[in-house]
């Protein structure tokens, strides 16, 4: 699938600034695989769809991780960590793009996971530096990715972390898992 035909499957599918964000993180991410070796048109259509599930209702999202493979305890966390598991399912299903790295990396973009891949790395990252971004340590964030992908991705979960914590929020396994391995890489 080329960059143009995923860009127009994307579409219909999210509002005009989540689009935008899209093409943002697409270009991010491209660049990000050519500097640390990822494979780049893997890259490009993870980012593309990423996102892909972000506008769907919440009882709709619901209905999917209760009745298929999905990990049951996302139901007890924030249905914003909903997306990324359930853009993967439905990339799948109506997308049919069938590849398990682009896959997981889609899964997986908001929370990481233990052993990311340098794919699940490269979308974790491009997600939350991409230009159009304004976290507070954002700029500490995109220098610490030019350095490396496992800095860069270590210095995101620490801020998102670190950020849920001051806003009393729960924090879903698998950011804490990722930051974990992440630690021991880093450097
Ligand atoms: P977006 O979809 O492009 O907006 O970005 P993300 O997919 O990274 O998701 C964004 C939201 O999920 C942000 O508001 C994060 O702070 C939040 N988030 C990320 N990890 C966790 C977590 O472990 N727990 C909770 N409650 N929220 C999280
Ligand atoms: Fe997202
Ligand atoms: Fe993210
Ligand atoms: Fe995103």
């Amino acid at each position: 699938m080329d960059q143009n035909e995923a860009l127009a499957i994307l579409k219909p599918h999210l509002k005009q600034e989540r689009y935008d964000h899209t093409v943002r993180v697409m270009e991010t991410a491209i660049q990000l695989a050519g500097v640390y070796g990822v494979d780049e048109k893997k890259a490009e259509i993870a980012a593309i769809f990423h996102d892909y599930a972000k506008y769907r209702p919440t009882e709709e999202m619901k209905k999917w991780i209760t009745s298929t493979y999905l990990p049951k305890d996302l139901l007890h966390y924030h249905h914003e960590l909903w997306h990324g598991p359930v853009g993967a399912l439905l990339v799948e299903r109506e997308v049919g793009i069938t590849d398990v790295e682009v896959l997981d990396s889609i899964h997986y973009h908001t929370t990481g996971r233990t052993h990311m891949t340098p794919l699940d790395k490269v979308i974790f990252l491009a997600d939350y530096i991409e230009p159009g971004r304004k976290f507070p340590g954002i700029d500490d964030v995109r220098e610490a990715a030019q350095v490396s992908l496992d800095y860069g991705c270590w210095m995101a979960t620490k801020n998102t972390i670190a950020f849920l914590m001051s806003k009393n929020q729960p924090i879903y396994p698998d950011t804490f898992y990722a930051y974990n391995a992440l630690t021991k890489r880093k450097n």
